[in-house]
């Protein structure tokens, strides 16, 4: 939210303060057009109040308007006023401050022009219609479980809700179901400004237990809601909602949801990379999941074979190299240096694993990678007290380009030398 009065405000410019009240009986210097029409997208006005440029562009304010100020977890309008030399200002945004709603601008208009005002509709629209199914969710999980809407946060995409108890992915669909029940119903949505008796005998949601200057909303029948925003007059203007997301969040749930014009884009996002899948796999329309699933099924079957198959390379590679050292003569405690083809450095830990079970010395073992070589360098178990392959991995790394270390005993790293300067360093280390 913007800061009301980031400019200096100059009272001397003022040349009407109004002093109306609206139908709640309050002070209302700016007659709010939007409270109880929600359709008005272009209105008549007079410049009531002007001010400074600041940090929001310059303030204008209005005898009345239809430009909604934000609150209530939706943002304000954006839009033009049009002035009667025909100059197209720029309205970024707008916001209710002691009665007036500001009209942020790019430029300044003189006090007492007569403008039009003209809102952005489509985006409004598209906001009506998220926060009109929002209503109809909320209501119909009140309704249903008794559980509140305290979370609410409305972006271009989607509309976010929190509510206060857990509701099951099949309870959602259940609801979901009913509120596209009751857009195609047509119901009438409806507003109106109890006093605050009537107020106390009317049932109705609200985050705040107040029963002063109330404005209802009512979707007839079906849900009574305390709301500040401008709504559609009937569900079949939400078009459709769709729940998008559920997630359990702090002990109650957490659901994302579409409504109208967005519900369509977001359909025609899923709709695209559906019908690229379904190209890939020839599957029929609306059998894609039952295609992916056995494609997945068989991914997995091929990876445990893949596993399987790299054991029994690393198992024969390893009896064909312990064989071989076997059969040579122990050469004391000297290094033994090995070049293996096998599948992964995972390979490569059991390989030296069992030769140090064999071999007395240290065996440093290479595995071919895309840009070097991976290395691991170990001791058999009765020279570990004496081992210090750290320094040997230290020298080497800093001669054979490499990088990698661990302990004494068993160092791990790779390296972007080749076999042949690898062989020419250990052929120089040999004493
Ligand atoms: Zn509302």
């Amino acid at each position: 939210m913007s800061v009301p009065f980031s400019f200096g405000r100059q009272f001397d410019s003022w040349c009407i303060i109004l002093n109306m009240k609206n139908e709640r009986g309050t002070i209302q210097k700016t007659v709010l057009l939007y409270e109880t029409d929600g359709m008005i997208r272009e209105f008549e006005a007079t410049v009531t109040g002007t001010s400074d440029q600041g940090d929001n562009g310059y303030g204008i304010i209005l005898d009345r308007t239809a430009f909604f100020p934000g609150g209530g977890g939706q943002e304000a309008d954006t839009g033009y006023l049009v002035t009667s030399g025909n100059e197209k200002i720029r309205v970024s945004g707008a916001l209710l401050s002691d009665g007036e709603v500001i009209h942020y601008t790019d430029s300044a208009i003189d006090c007492g022009e007569k403008i039009t005002g003209m809102i952005d509709w489509d985006r409004r629209v598209s906001r009506m219609q998220d926060h009109g199914a929002e209503h109809l969710i909320s209501g119909l999980v009140h309704a249903r479980f008794g559980y509140d809407n305290v979370g609410f946060h409305m972006s271009e995409d989607e509309t976010v809700i929190d509510f206060n108890g857990p509701v099951s992915e099949e309870q959602i669909r259940q609801i979901e179901q009913r509120a596209n029940e009751i857009i195609t119903e047509n119901v009438p949505v409806t507003v109106s400004f109890p006093s605050s008796d009537e107020a106390r005998k009317i049932d109705y949601r609200s985050k705040l237990d107040l029963y002063d200057n109330v404005r209802l909303v009512t979707i007839e029948g079906v849900d009574v809601c305390a709301c500040c925003a401008p709504h559609l007059p009937s569900t079949g203007l939400f078009g459709s909602v769709m729940i998008v997301n559920i997630m359990p969040h702090r002990g109650g749930t957490r659901m994302s949801l579409v409504a109208g014009i967005n519900a369509y884009r977001d359909h025609a996002k899923l709709a695209g990379s559906t019908a690229k899948i379904m190209e890939m796999l020839s599957s029929p329309r609306y059998e894609t999941a039952g295609f992916v699933k056995e494609m997945t099924d068989r991914m997995k079957g091929l990876r445990e074979e893949n596993t399987q198959l790299k054991k029994k390379m690393t198992q024969l590679v390893s009896e064909s190299i312990i064989k071989d050292l076997e059969k040579e003569d122990q050469p004391g405690k000297g290094i033994k240096l090995l070049f293996c083809d096998l599948p992964d450095m995972t390979g490569l830990r059991e390989l030296v694993n069992s030769c140090t079970k064999v071999y007395s010395g240290t065996v440093c073992a290479f595995l071919k990678k895309e840009n070097g070589y991976g290395y691991i360098f170990s001791v058999c178990k009765e020279n570990e007290k004496e081992a210090s392959l750290s320094g040997l991995a230290r020298d080497f790394n800093e001669k054979c380009s490499g990088r990698g270390g661990g302990s004494n005993v068993m160092v791990t790293g790779t390296t972007g030398a080749s076999r042949k300067d690898i062989e020419e360093y250990f052929a120089s280390i040999v004493p």
